[in-house]
């Protein structure tokens, strides 16, 4: 038997007040744990306890061992990364999702996860400003859904026979190439590596001086393929690139996917939440010729982790690279209901559905959107500090999202490998203030900082704190 519901009750009520508290003082933790590799498991037992434990001591760990090893991702000084958050409508979501223990690999298994996933997902489409069309699922993340959408690209073509027979010994097929700008996201790599097109395959394409790729460059790449005889399938734009948030052409690039039948895949992983904020929209121009789209709302639309959405416009395609249908999970309900478990990998779906559902009913359209705008204002606040302030300092980068990237160069120093080494101090010491986290990055040869705001609790308090520390970090 398990613990009843009264122990419960009794648990979940202080564990409400733990959270509340936790969000509350959240601001009081270092935003990175002060732990060296190896302490936190060394202060727990190597092997599981034989008799039973009361809640009361596994919940005294949180205290003891959970907060000192955690990196405070709802910290409103965590500006590293992809800052995101886990807001209230979304912890009492997971919390939810967790008792229902729902399972919708099929839509018998229950058809309101089912069901509110291809409500809620149509619900971002059009916050998002997209056009009719668009098939909605969501994944864990970004990555997962990029090699959905480039698993679907290889099947669009089922005379390449690629489900069937698969690729290995084959020497009637072409090499299979996908092309993205030199800052596409490394998961394009991993998708190629797991899809079996290998590494060699993914052609990067160079980009101008905003970071965006060069389209005419991509079709003298895709040319230059044909004429060697492989064969192009697909075409990833970023909107949003990981290192310095890039916007790559996506009408242009469009254009020429359509020319050439290639699979036009766009990750706005992290920049396609901008899409909720109308204003922004001209900057993803051409999405709407699209054949999938991802966006993360783990990452800019307020939701815990893991929460990606994958769109498509060739739901068909996708179903037919991972539909497979074992005798015991035929129903009887055929094609009246949808069966999410055709359009990917797994089989066992939890009920991610439900907490994007709630954020976005807590927060509204026009909530969303005054939030990511805000966001997008205390990027530019700080990158005014950074030109301000001259003496060395410099942004390295346009900003059109809500993340800078910088960096401070000493008087008369050109060696590239000492202003490296200068930047990383100035990280460590800011993060070691426990106050705000930072990352860096590499434009080209240059290695800079980044400051990525995307959390709730974040304000210009926190954005000036942070600048005050960088300087205070040069000497
Ligand atoms: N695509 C872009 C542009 C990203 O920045 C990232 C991660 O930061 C990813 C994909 C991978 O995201 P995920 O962690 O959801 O796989």
């Amino acid at each position: 038997m398990d613990l009843s519901p009264d122990e419960y009750a009794r648990h979940a009520h202080r564990l409400a007040d733990w959270i509340a508290t936790y969000l509350r003082d959240v601001e009081t933790y270092d935003v990175l744990p002060a732990v060296k590799p190896g302490a936190i498991r060394a202060q727990l037992p190597a092997s599981p306890p034989a008799a039973a434990e009361s809640l009361e001591t596994i919940l005294a760990d949180l205290d003891r061992v959970v907060l000192p090893g955690a990196t405070h991702w709802n910290h409103p000084g965590f500006l590293a990364y992809f800052a995101n958050t886990a807001s209230v409508p979304g912890i009492l979501g997971e919390m939810v999702t967790a008792a229902l223990n729902l399972n919708g690999m099929l839509w018998r298994t229950s058809p309101v996860a089912t069901e509110l996933e291809q409500v809620v997902t149509d619900w971002l489409r059009q916050l998002f400003g997209m056009g009719d069309g668009w098939f909605g699922m969501i994944t864990d993340t970004a990555s997962i859904s990029t090699m959905y959408a480039l698993a679907a690209a290889r099947e669009r073509d089922p005379a390449l026979g690629i489900r069937q027979r698969g690729m290995a010994g084959r020497s009637d097929l072409p090499r299979l190439r996908v092309y993205g700008s030199e800052h596409a996201h490394s998961s394009v790599d991993k998708a190629a590596m797991t899809l079996g097109l290998g590494l060699e395959n993914v052609v990067r394409v160079a980009s101008d001086a905003e970071f965006r790729l060069k389209p005419e460059m991509l079709a003298r790449a895709i040319q230059a393929d044909r004429a060697q005889g492989f064969r192009p399938l697909a075409v990833v734009a970023t909107a949003g690139t990981t290192s310095m948030t890039s916007v790559d052409p996506i009408a242009e690039m469009a254009t020429i996917c359509q020319r050439e039948s290639l699979w036009l895949h766009v990750d706005g992983a992290y920049g396609g939440s901008a899409l909720a904020v109308p204003e922004m929209r001209p900057l993803f121009d051409g999405l709407e010729h699209a054949d999938s789209v991802v966006i993360n709302p783990h990452k800019w639309l307020f939701t815990p982790m893991d929460c990606s959405v994958l769109f498509t416009k060739q739901p068909k395609v996708l179903r037919r690279a991972f539909s497979l249908v074992p005798e015991y999970l035929t129903t009887a309900e055929g094609d009246e209901a949808l069966n999410y478990m055709d359009y990917g990998l797994q089989l066992g779906r939890r009920f991610r559905a439900l907490k994007l559902w709630m954020v976005v009913r807590a927060f509204g359209a026009d909530g969303i959107a005054e939030r990511i705008r805000y966001h997008c204002q205390l990027a530019q606040r700080f990158a005014e500090l950074v030109r301000a302030a001259g003496d060395g300092w410099k942004v390295c980068a346009p900003v059109p999202f809500s993340t800078v990237c910088f960096r401070h160069v000493p008087e008369g120093e050109t060696d590239e490998a000492e202003i490296a080494a200068h930047n990383a101090t100035i990280m460590a010491r800011v993060n070691e203030s426990g106050e705000v986290f930072i990352s860096h990055t590499k434009l080209g040869d240059q290695y800079v900082l980044r400051v990525a705001v995307g959390n709730l609790r974040t304000s210009e308090a926190t954005i000036e704190r942070a600048w005050e520390l960088m300087r205070k970090a040069v000497g």
